[in-house]
């Protein structure tokens, strides 16, 4: 089983923990019949959403009286009493019947109370048994794709014929989203302070409410909604812990998507979600400041996959390769600063030798082609921009089996332990232990492969504690 006994007695009662007891062909039964029940009307849920959706301002639980919760705005289509066989989903104090979707508000209680705006949160609970998922976008207040992919998600969603429960939180840094500002008022970046504390900075504060509140004790399940950040732009993509055997098998669940390898940094969201034992994933897609039809559409169609492959509501997208593909990653970079202008897009393939792109001095009017240095496909790559020398340019993945791709993120994280491990612990002399090789963006005296940040150096400058200043291409 992909979510674990436990956690499911935890969340969601007997029912739940009898799914976990039961085997694969009854989930598959289970799956069968919500085929037979399910019936297209996404764009009449979606009015009706709205249409009762009325102002969170109506609001009269006061957010220093209840900092979880504040309003609730229930939706009255519940589905008929008298075949559930699931027990309802309580959130934020708040309880969603069986068949229900409903918008509840989350307050994370940035602000003083009387000017504190609440976070929407969305709720469709099925009127069958089923895992939980949860979704959550614009962690980063910039990155718009995630948003509007929860939008289109949720409000296809049919409760009354579906398995398990979703839940969306479209803007959880609603702070910066208002300022279009990927960071919190006081710039710091949420993504690098979860699980939070309560009595910590305002940002570790925040991610403790949603931590606490929303994540830990209701989501089987956790997509972090992202897109590149700092003028860059991604080919749909999941990254994931791969060295984590539940975190390998969630990502097999998405079709035909691009599958990274990375631990996530300390502080993201989806780390310390996996470390409490929730699998967890960052769906990338699209640059920031933008929405991008094809990467919204993209990711969409790989959470609409994911919820069949959960077995709780059936897509009717298919995709030409049905199975992830699992890449090894390297960044390619500029080796002289100037303007840039990329020959390539993403999704091109490549080979060894070809030009990506060009950078040029805009006063002398001399230029350099970056060349890509292996065979392989953009996963991601910098917008036309002014660039330094050592900017990364271009992400480019070389497919692989996912057994390969799981071999070497094991690997991988062994070789971590063993760096990570206490030097009073090494055997011999703990002053032989060599130094781990610093990765610092701006050093390009090794040459552009040799100091390029692979997909696990998700660690931006910001959070890192380490000894080597690791790279923020890949911040998620
Ligand atoms: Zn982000």
């Amino acid at each position: 089983m992909l979510f674990s006994k436990a956690r499911l007695i935890r969340h969601s009662g007997l029912l739940l923990a009898a799914l976990s007891l039961i085997s694969p062909p009854i989930i598959s039964a289970w799956a069968q019949e919500a085929d037979e029940a399910y019936v297209v009307s996404a764009a009449d849920a979606g009015a009706q959403q709205i249409e009762s959706t009325i102002s969170p301002s109506d609001n009269s639980v006061s957010p220093a009286e209840n900092n979880s919760t504040t309003d609730a705005i229930e939706v009255d289509n519940s589905a008929a009493e008298s075949d559930i066989t699931t027990p309802p989903f309580t959130l934020l104090n708040q309880t969603i019947q069986p068949g229900q979707f409903r918008t509840l508000y989350w307050s994370p209680g940035q602000s003083f109370a009387s000017i504190d705006t609440p976070v929407p949160v969305l709720v469709a609970h099925g009127k069958e048994a089923g895992p939980s998922v949860c979704l959550t976008a614009a962690v980063h207040g910039d990155e718009l794709n995630g948003i509007e992919m929860v939008r289109r998600l949720m409000y296809q969603l049919e409760p009354a014929n579906m398995n398990g429960t979703v839940i969306g939180v479209p803007i959880v840094n609603l702070d910066g989203f208002r300022r279009g500002s990927r960071y919190l008022a006081d710039r710091r970046d949420l993504n690098r302070h979860f699980p939070g504390t309560y009595n910590g900075s305002a940002a570790s504060r925040i991610a403790n409410s949603l931590f606490s509140n929303i994540i830990r004790d209701h989501c089987n399940f956790l997509v972090d909604l992202h897109t590149g950040s700092l003028k860059r732009t991604n080919l749909p993509q999941i990254r994931a812990d791969l060295s984590n055997e539940a975190v390998f098998e969630f990502s097999r669940h998405l079709g035909g998507i691009t599958v990274l390898h990375g631990r996530g940094g300390e502080g993201t969201l989806r780390r310390a979600a996996t470390d409490i034992g929730i699998p967890a994933i960052t769906l990338e897609s699209g640059g920031p400041n933008a929405l991008e039809e094809s990467a919204v559409d993209g990711g969409v169609k790989a959470l609409e996959t994911l919820l069949q492959n959960l077995d709780i509501q059936p897509t009717l997208r298919f995709w030409g390769t049905p199975q992830p593909v699992f890449y090894h990653s390297e960044w390619v970079r500029a080796d002289q600063g100037g303007i840039l202008m990329s020959e390539v897009t993403l999704g091109d393939k490549i080979k060894a030798g070809d030009i990506l792109g060009r950078v040029v001095d805009p006063v002398t009017n001399t230029g350099s082609d970056i060349v890509s240095p292996i065979d392989g496909k953009i996963l991601g790559m910098a917008f036309n921009q002014v660039v330094q020398t050592g900017f990364a340019a271009y992400h480019i993945g070389k497919a692989k089996t996912p057994e390969q791709a799981q071999e070497e993120a094991q690997e991988e994280a062994q070789d971590e332990a063993i760096q990570t491990q206490p030097q009073g612990k090494v055997q011999g002399n703990s002053q032989n232990i060599p130094s781990q090789p610093a990765t610092n963006e701006s050093d390009s005296s090794t040459g552009p492969m040799k100091s390029m940040p692979t997909a696990e150096d998700d660690i931006d400058f910001e959070a890192n504690n380490t000894t080597s200043e690791r790279s923020s291409e890949n911040a998620e």
